[in-house]
């Protein structure tokens, strides 16, 4: 069998484009190092995001409501 010299496609999680899943490929799972760090600075700005988010002060919260589930 072939398949496993082949270099395996996944698709890029970024462009959705053809990526080569192999070690010649350091940016797998991504296309290219531009998707990858187009990624990268995705999250990193949705966990700064979160994080930048202030914590709920107890003293805020009304002990008579009962806890809000989202
Ligand atoms: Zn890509």
């Amino acid at each position: 069998m072939s398949d496993a010299v082949k270099p395996r496609l996944v698709r890029c999680p970024q462009c959705g484009g053809d990526s080569v899943y192999a070690p010649t490929n350091k940016w797998r799972p991504f296309c290219s190092e531009r998707c990858r760090q187009i990624d990268l600075g995705a999250w990193a700005s949705e966990s700064f995001r979160v994080a930048a988010t202030p914590p709920q002060d107890p003293d805020e919260l009304d002990p008579d409501q009962p806890p809000r589930v989202h």
